[in-house]
């Protein structure tokens, strides 16, 4: 066995121990919904991306995966004995922060090999270039989400004040196409795309084995429309509702076990700790169900925004 694979492994079961760093408590966690809704409104939505971005500790939630992002935007480091695999870099301030914790649960940022995105909004890509500096880790994106990246998040579709959405731009070494997959160390993900929030959005899937037990990961995109979206004739994206459709047809067809979504309180993140630190088992975070009632409602947002819409249309 190689000393670096040995030297994961002890850090691996240390990290499980959880007594190697700070916790995330519930208490600590208990601030307003997350995500806040945002609005139009440019201050609203500067306040809930500050909100986001409150430092939180870094946590082991099952097998290699970690959580080392910001208390309401997620990043997940995927560790293996060949280096590590980063899923999302939030906002440019908080590349600092990530990398503080990574290097708390023990391991090396430097050790980033690929950077993988849920999707290219200022919230999980926004540090994609600082974080290739650091690391000179390649980038992987869909297509269309590499094009948004390239601008800096300028040419979204998204009515949101334009100045909020930017982020330094950067090019993606790699891109994927639907159903191709991604391996390093022994780790295979899956880029599933599902478009509609942006227009490359993409779901990654994983194998993980845990206990003898393999179980499926789920890194969610997103699925919500970012208010005020229109789903009828939207000029800015005429195949939104097609997409949107095609998204949650494709969604409720992925195996999922293990939900992980790209903000903590989609996926109950500071709910599942708790009850991973009072010893529940088997571990919180298999949660089939709660993937399931998730995407249920996320569709029916969506159904009953298109409908009022159609409504509204058919008054006129
Ligand atoms: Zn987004």
């Amino acid at each position: 066995m190689s000393k670096v694979l040995l030297k994961w492994l002890a850090l691996l079961a240390l990290a499980n121990s959880g007594h190697c760093f700070a916790q995330i408590t519930a208490a600590q966690t208990n601030r307003p919904a997350w995500p806040p809704p945002l609005s139009q409104n440019h201050a609203a939505s500067e306040r809930a991306f500050n909100a986001w971005k409150t430092p939180q500790s870094p946590r082991h939630i099952i097998g290699n995966i970690y959580y080392v992002g910001p208390g309401g935007v997620s990043s997940w480091l995927i560790t293996t004995p060949e280096g590590n695999i980063l899923i999302d870099t939030t906002f440019e301030e908080c590349v600092p922060q990530i990398c503080t914790n990574i290097e708390r649960l023990g391991f090396h940022v430097a050790d980033i090999k690929l950077i993988l995105n849920s999707h290219a909004h200022v919230d999980h890509a926004g540090g994609h270039a600082a974080m290739k500096q650091r690391t000179g880790a390649k980038i992987v994106a869909s297509a269309a989400d590499a094009h948004l990246m390239e601008t800096g998040g300028a040419d979204d579709f998204s009515p949101f004040p334009k100045d909020l959405l930017a982020y330094k731009p950067v090019k993606p070494d790699r891109i994927v196409q639907d159903g191709e997959t991604v391996s390093l160390g022994g780790v295979t993900l899956t880029a599933h795309l599902t478009p509609g929030h942006t227009k490359g959005a993409t779901t990654w899937t994983m194998p993980l084995q845990v206990d003898g037990k393999t179980y499926q990961v789920l890194f969610f995109s997103s699925t919500s429309i970012a208010e005020p979206t229109p789903l009828l004739h939207n000029a800015a994206y005429p195949g939104i509702v097609e997409d949107y459709q095609a998204t949650f047809k494709k969604l409720k067809t992925l195996p999922c076990d293990i939900f992980l979504g790209p903000h903590a309180d989609q996926f109950g993140l500071a709910r599942k700790l708790a009850r991973l630190d009072s010893g529940a088992s088997p571990n919180p975070f298999i949660d089939p169900d709660g993937w399931q009632k998730f995407l249920a409602t996320a569709e029916q947002t969506f159904l009953k925004q298109l409908a009022e819409e159609k409504k509204a249309e058919s008054n006129h």
